[in-house]
């Protein structure tokens, strides 16, 4: 299997790393949206959110915690968004969550909208049905 993550994991490829423990890697991303966007990968190779275990999820949230308040501290950051993309629109197909630190020069926008919205009311009884 050839995938980048696990070859960063295993030093072959080189990251800028910011943690490291014995269950993640957090490291920045090589195309950021704002200064110190990085990502946390876990060690084990797993795809999407499915394949997450419950201790992994709570270990992941206190690496963001921990992350939160480096950029807080360090980059002055005003907050922080987190985005997980789950097979479309996930580029590496390696588990990764962003951490996008906000800036209130940043001009971040939710930017897409589907075309054609259902209404409510017909979401939820799809939902729900
Ligand atoms: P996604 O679209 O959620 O799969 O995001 C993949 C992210 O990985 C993108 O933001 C890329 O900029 C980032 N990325 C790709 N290759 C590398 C790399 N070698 N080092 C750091 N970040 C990377
Ligand atoms: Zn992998």
């Amino acid at each position: 299997m050839d995938c980048l993550f696990c070859r960063i994991i295993k030093g072959e490829i080189p990251s800028n790393k910011v943690y490291e423990d014995d269950k993640v890697l957090v490291f920045l991303d090589i195309n950021p949206n704002t200064n110190g966007h990085m990502l946390i990968i876990p060690k084990e190779h797993i795809v999407t959110v499915d394949e997450v275990s419950s201790s992994l999820a709570s270990h992941i949230l206190e690496v963001e915690k921990k992350m939160h308040k480096l950029l807080t501290e360090k980059l002055n950051c005003k907050g922080l968004t987190i985005v997980q993309n789950n097979n479309y629109g996930q580029e590496v197909k390696h588990y990764h969550v962003h951490l996008i630190p906000r800036y209130t020069d940043d001009c971040w926008k939710m930017a897409f909208r589907q075309d054609n919205l259902l209404d409510v009311k017909e979401v939820l009884d799809k939902l729900n049905n």
